[in-house]
């Protein structure tokens, strides 16, 4: 019998996990099981940081982005120590199972909890998109987010003439950056570090002659540094150039409809899994159907 579970958000926040959290709060009402956040992420599983969710820790928040129970990056949880601190803590608390929301890094994590056979469904929470899941939960409002920010820098920036070289998050996954450069229809993108220079300032002469639509270059992060580029560019097109970091607008603000109706209907998913003794997967969408999947299937 199911009478408590427990949930935790990790990583980099994604918007739409709120409503995953209330997805799963509303099927434990509705199994009267207890739900327990874990504030902080893995970090408040080692300190034993368990509360628990009630109507008045969701009233008024399940629609904002961010994370009402907080998340972290926990390096303490890469180690075996700490990992066996959480487990212990799991099991004094009486958890019966757990529900991981996060990215890669977090499946990761969440695939050590089960083999210490700890009961635990995960679901796709990261603006990343780099899990084989064909959309995470944060990627449809972090993909709007972008476009609406490029949007308003292209008002002022074509209004001069200037070209714009921006910064999208996405760590080594280029998914963010193409999605939102297919909805600015632009395909000046820099996706490596070896990309090649001289095609890119013939493409971007090319569309400046023309004229059609403003000169926006894509970045991915970590790939190179935005402002040296744009010195680059300004020197080698002719005409000035303005690096863009979004940074954090990327990942803020609240969640598309798309993503508060994902979070919700995996949330509820995850407690029908951990009903039936599915435990062990990573619940996610796969074109338009809500999935399950082993979790060494969902990490690229
Ligand atoms: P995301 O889940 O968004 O990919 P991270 O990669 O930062 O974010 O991972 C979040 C957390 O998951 C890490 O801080 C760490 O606590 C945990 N984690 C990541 N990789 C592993 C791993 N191989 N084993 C155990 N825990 C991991």
């Amino acid at each position: 019998m199911i009478k408590k579970i427990a949930i935790l958000t990790s990583g980099g926040d994604a918007p739409g996990m709120n409503s995953a959290i209330f997805g799963v709060y509303t099927a434990c009402v509705q199994h009267k099981i207890k739900l327990y956040g874990v504030i902080g992420g893995y970090d408040g599983l080692i300190d034993n940081k368990f509360t628990e969710i009630t109507f008045d820790t969701l009233n008024g928040r399940i629609n904002s982005g961010g994370s009402i129970i907080k998340s972290s990056r926990s390096p303490r949880f890469l180690k075996d120590t700490y990992i066996k601190k959480a487990i212990k803590n799991i099991k004094d608390n009486k958890i019966d199972a757990l529900v991981v929301i996060g990215g890669d890094g977090s499946i990761r994590g969440a695939m050590e909890l089960r083999d210490a056979g700890i009961s635990v469904i995960t679901l796709p929470g990261t603006i990343d998109n780099d899990l084989h899941f064909s959309h995470t939960i944060g990627y449809d409002t972090a993909t709007n987010n972008i476009v609406k920010a490029v949007d308003n820098i292209c008002d002022s920036l074509s209004s001069f003439d200037y070209g714009c070289v921006v910064k999208i998050m996405g760590r080594s996954c280029p998914d963010l950056l193409l999605s939102s450069a297919q909805a600015l229809h632009t395909d000046l993108l820099v996706t490596s570090k070896d990309f090649d220079l001289n095609s890119l300032v013939k493409k971007i002469k090319a569309t400046h002659d023309k004229n059609h639509l403003p000169t926006v270059v894509l970045v991915l992060e970590d790939v190179v540094d935005c402002t040296e580029l744009a010195n680059i560019l300004q020197e080698k097109c002719k005409f000035q150039f303005r690096p863009h970091i979004l940074g954090y607008i990327q990942r803020g603000g609240s969640p598309t409809a798309f993503d508060r109706k994902y979070g919700y209907s995996a949330g509820i998913m995850a407690v029908d899994c951990i009903l039936t003794k599915e435990t062990g997967f990573a619940i996610g969408m796969q074109g338009e159907c809500l999935v399950k999947k082993p979790f060494a299937e969902t990490v690229k």
